[in-house]
Formats: C-alpha cells, sequence, structure tokens
C-alpha cells in the first residue's frame, strides 16, 4: 500500500517527465521478484493503461488499485544533484491522494505480510484498521508527512512491527543525531525493528540489542536515486514474505536482496531499469554483497 504516481524528475543524467512512479509502484515492483503481491492505491482516469498492464505482468494483482474517475493521478515532481543522496522536492500535487479511502478487497484482508509505504499516515491507519494483523507489518514514511502529521505517525508506530525511514528523517523524526539513540528512542513508541536507509552509505537494521549495518553496492553511476528507497522496502518484504520467517538472519538476508534491487533501481530513470532486470541478475548481486562484506 502506498502512492502510486506520474513523477517528473531531474538529475544530472538528464529529465523525464510523467513517468510512472509511486512509493506503492517501486515497492510492488521489487516485492513481486520473490512472491505474489497485491497492491492497495488509488489513481486517476489519466492514469495510462500501459502503466496498468506493466504492473499486472509482473504478477502485481490491481483488485485494490482504485481508478478514480474524473479525477488527476498524484504527481510529484523534483531533481537530484551532487551524491544524489536526497530528493529535492519542487512540487507535490497530491490530486486524488487527498481524499483517498482505501477499499480494500475481501481476499486481502487477512495479510500475512505487509507494507505500508510513504504515504499520508493517517490512510496508513485507515489500512491497518480494515486488516487483521498481519504476521509482520512494515511501515515507511517521508519528511513531508514528519513535519505535517508526527503524531499520525505515531499513531501508525502503535501498530506495527518496523519502521523504515532514511537517515535524516530518522533524526528529524526521533530529534536525535545519534542513530542508535534515534533508533531507540523510535522503538519506544512500538516497532521491535527500525530499518535506517542511508543512500550510498547502505543501510542499517536494528533490533532489541542488535545491530546489523550493510553498506551500499558501490555504483560508478546513478541515473535517478528515484525508487530506490522504496525498492529497497519491497525487496525486503518480499524476501521475507518468500522465507515466511521473520528471524534476525532472514531479516538480514532481506536488507541484501533490497539493497541488491535497490543498486538496480537507479541504473536508469524511474522505473526504466526494473523493466528489464531479472531475477538471476538479483541473485548475482546478492551474492557479490557476500564478496563485498566478507574478512
Ligand atoms: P523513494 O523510494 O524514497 O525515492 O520514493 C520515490 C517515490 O515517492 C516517487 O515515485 C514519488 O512519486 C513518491 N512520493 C513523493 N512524495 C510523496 C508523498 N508526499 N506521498 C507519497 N508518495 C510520495
Amino acid at each position: 500500500m502506498g502512492s502510486v504516481a506520474l513523477d517528473s524528475i531531474e538529475s544530472p543524467s538528464g529529465k523525464r517527465e510523467n513517468i510512472l512512479g509511486g512509493s506503492a509502484t517501486y515497492l510492488s515492483l521489487a516485492a513481486s521478484y520473490f512472491s505474489p503481491v497485491n497492491l492497495v492505491s488509488v489513481v486517476g482516469s489519466d492514469f495510462p493503461d500501459s502503466h496498468l498492464e506493466f504492473l499486472r505482468e509482473r504478477n502485481i494483482d490491481l483488485k485494490g488499485l482504485i481508478i478514480k474517475e474524473d479525477s488527476k493521478t498524484f504527481r510529484w515532481q523534483g531533481y537530484y544533484e551532487g551524491a544524489l543522496n536526497e530528493a529535492h522536492t519542487i512540487k507535490t500535487e497530491v490530486n486524488v491522494l487527498a481524499d483517498f479511502k482505501p477499499e480494500i478487497p475481501q481476499e486481502y484482508q487477512d495479510p500475512d505480510y505487509l507494507f505500508l509505504a510513504n504515504i499520508n499516515p493517517d490512510i496508513q491507519s485507515e489500512v491497518l484498521r480494515q486488516l487483521k494483523k498481519a504476521k509482520f507489518t512494515v511501515c515507511d514514511t517521508m519528511n513531508y508527512w514528519i513535519t505535517q502529521k508526527p503524531e499520525s505517525i505515531k499513531k501508525v508506530l502503535t501498530k506495527v512491527d518496523a519502521f523504515m525511514l532514511n537517515e535524516t528523517e530518522l533524526r528529524q523524526f526521533s530529534g536525535e543525531f545519534n542513530l542508535l539513540k534515534a533508533a531507540k528512542k523510535v522503538m519506544g513508541f512500538g516497532p521491535g525493528v527500525v530499518v535506517v536507509k542511508r543512500g550510498d552509505s547502505g543501510a542499517m537494521m536494528f533490533t532489541g540489542n542488535s545491530v546489523f549495518s550493510l553498506p551500499a553496492y558501490p555504483l560508478k553511476t546513478i541515473i535517478d536515486p528515484t525508487g530506490a528507497g522504496d525498492s529497497f522496502g519491497g525487496g525486503f518484504i518480499g524476501y521475507i514474505c518468500r522465507q515466511d520467517s521473520t528471524e534476525e538472519r532472514i531479516l538480514r538476508k532481506a536488507m541484501v536482496y533490497g539493497s541488491a534491487i535497490a543498486s538496480f533501481d537507479v541504473g536508469g530513470f524511474g522505473t526504466e531499469r526494473l523493466k528489464d532486470l531479472k531475477f538471476e541478475e538479483v541473485e548475482k548481486r546478492y551474492q557479490e554483497f557476500k564478496k563485498l562484506t566478507d574478512f
């Protein structure tokens, strides 16, 4: 569950307008390498059929995707510069997401694994309200919602098992600069697991008293980092679902698979690179991560 969007993106490698994007899009595409996906979101009548076709081809079930007549799809416009670690938002047109009332199809109501991707935290709460408790629920957010609705995020956190966000957002949300202290503070709101995305510095996971730290795959060229965080999240939840386990060992491997898919996502604009990415390439990169971290 999350946003399905039309993005306009500018990076040092060029620009694209109104291309397929959204947190739930990247999440679903990445998760679909490991397990069937049920997507919950909303788009307007301006959303191209070709995008729906592409998502369906990837074994993503769209019964939970509302297509609202006479409405416009959520649009995000942003740019990247320098180390490309941070997205700068130029414009957010909430459009159809403004009054989105999720309608969870009957057959989705008892999920094993649930990922609440970045979207208005009140909508995340509404989705949780309509569902039976999953074996493992992850929630993501972003600076926009941390500024607008911190109390709503805290409410969501009382009901989820893991909180995933990037380093700057964790500091912003917790008010702590030190990541250990920040993670501990956030765990105090409910989730037993905190996963911190750190751009080209990799990712960290805090669980109880243990800390896991993974580098990012070293890349010479990044074309467009949009969706890296959500692809990471999709690979993470997809692998956990495939293994049907939330043991620490599995969560760590899930982070490596998430990082592997994210490292491909940034090699093209929008979802371009995920269109032709083969599972064998993901598996090969997972093995390369083993070499990268072996000592
Ligand atoms: P990331 O994985 O962090 O790069 O997320 C990229 C996606 O987030 C883009 O495709 C955007 O459409 C989407 N996005 C940007 N702002 C928002 C927002 N306020 N709510 C939901 N989705 C958003």
